[in-house]
């Protein structure tokens, strides 16, 4: 823990042991969409599997830089991290979503969902602590980016695999 890291975010008016609980929240969420999108690339079959495959497998990796970066500011800011798998789908605002159908489509409507979800968990937080703790803001800004990102891509290749032009298939 921060002593002062701590220090600055309660000065700013926020209940720190709320912010980690949001934080732990986002990082369980982080965790889960982490194994999603990896195993989804393993079983994913069908039409454009293997680019779809790629692009989860891609985003399985900044799911995990997510956590990653989140745990770090929890423990920074004086809590722990969800020491446990068990607590992951607990603790979890968008939980999971197992490839038993291994469409490649399926699986890319399944993570886009995932996508959403995650982007209102971020705009949340974001919302928590703009202007009160620039540490925080701008990790959640950063995370957010990349899931518009990953949002707008898997819209892509849905789109592709549809073989639809954008207006028709991007719903
Ligand atoms: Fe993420
Ligand atoms: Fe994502
Ligand atoms: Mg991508």
């Amino acid at each position: 823990m921060g002593m002062k890291a701590k220090e600055l975010v309660t000065r700013a008016g926020l209940d720190v042991n709320a912010l980690i609980s949001e934080l732990n929240s986002a990082y369980c969420d982080e965790w889960l969409a982490y194994y999603q999108y990896w195993i989804g690339a393993k079983v994913a079959e069908g039409k454009m599997a293997h680019l779809v495959a790629n692009e989860l497998t891609e985003h399985a990796g900044e799911e995990l830089e997510h956590a990653e970066k989140l745990a770090k500011r929890i423990i920074e800011l004086g809590g722990t991290p969800a020491i446990s798998p068990d607590l992951w789908l607990k603790e979890s605002t968008c939980g999971f979503f197992a490839p038993k159908d291994p469409n490649a489509l399926t699986l890319l409507k399944q993570n886009i969902q995932s996508e959403r979800c995650a982007i209102e968990v971020y705009d949340k937080l974001l919302h928590m602590v703009q202007d009160k703790d620039p540490v925080t803001e701008h990790l959640v800004r950063e995370i957010l980016e990349d899931e518009l990102e990953h949002e707008q891509d898997l819209e892509d290749l849905q789109c592709s695999c549809l073989g639809s032009d954008k207006k028709g298939c991007a719903k």
